[in-house]
């Protein structure tokens, strides 16, 4: 009889912490390349499943619905924006723009459009040059107020929303200086930025790829929960805006919704490289 019990209280505790691990976990940390845990294949039909407020979460976050995308859009504005938020508009799709600062003078009226249509306009980098924003702390954070100076002259927002400029996971920067991306995100983690990375990659930055292999690389990632799309806004990139439709499309008839993103976003980190 005692044992009994004795086996019921350890499944009972088992079950417990874990629960408690589950809900704890408020960052996903994924591997480039690598298929996220929560994967589960498209054709099933998943609950919506709220997410419980931790004190141990470094942000705080209100609820978050799976089956979420999260289109982003790196390296831009460019003269394909325009098209970008056209697309946008019509499907009513919000997405985020991690900008840079190298064209936004010249495309200062599309990114306020895209702000003023209500996409995130978030923070990529001034110069999106890694040997001079990853040779020092100070010149990393040099370059943010900078860009984020820029964004703010724009959109009067004070954006806190940040993509590095080769992911978290980079480890091109250990060429400029020994663990500086880990001491970046302590900093950022501390002063109340938040930085995304991705969990899908539409392999966009590589050479010319097809719209149907961006197509493809994006929707074949698609899972269960948070799907960051990692995707590129520039002047090369005009397979990314073909595909672009499509997927929106895919994802729709396939129990997708979409979203911007925001500091309430769960946060998806590449594993430190450096
Ligand atoms: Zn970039």
């Amino acid at each position: 009889m005692n044992k009994k019990i004795f086996i019921i209280i350890l499944v009972i505790l088992l079950i417990m912490g874990i629960c408690i691990l589950k809900f704890n976990k408020k960052v996903e940390i994924v591997k480039v390349g690598e298929i996220p845990k929560a994967f589960t294949p498209r054709s099933v039909n998943l609950p919506i499943k709220e997410l419980t407020k931790s004190k141990k979460n470094i942000h705080s976050y209100s609820k978050v619905s799976d089956n979420t995308i999260y289109l982003t859009f790196d390296d831009g504005p460019s003269y394909l924006t325009s098209q970008i938020l056209d697309i946008l508009k019509e499907e009513k799709v919000a997405a985020t723009f991690f900008v840079i600062g190298s064209s936004l003078d010249k495309y200062r009226d599309v990114v306020k459009r895209a702000y003023n249509e209500g996409h995130t306009v978030a923070l990529h980098s001034n110069t999106h040059n890694y040997k001079q924003i990853y040779s020092s702390d100070e010149n990393y954070f040099n370059d943010l107020d900078t860009i984020k100076a820029k964004i703010y002259q724009i959109t009067g927002v004070n954006s806190r929303i940040i993509r590095l400029p080769g992911g978290s996971s980079n480890t091109i920067s250990k060429k400029y200086n020994k663990g500086i991306i880990t001491r970046i995100t302590n900093k950022l983690n501390d002063t109340g930025y938040y930085y995304f990375d991705w969990n899908i990659d539409s392999m966009d930055a590589s050479g010319k790829l097809s719209s149907e292999a961006i197509y493809n690389n994006t929707i074949l990632g698609l899972h269960h929960g948070t799907n960051i799309v990692l995707m590129h806004d520039a002047s090369t990139k005009k397979t990314t805006l073909e595909a672009l439709k499509k997927i929106i499309e895919y994802g729709k008839e396939n129990g997708y919704t979409f979203a911007k993103i925001s500091k309430n976003t769960r946060a998806i980190h590449h594993h430190i490289n450096n």
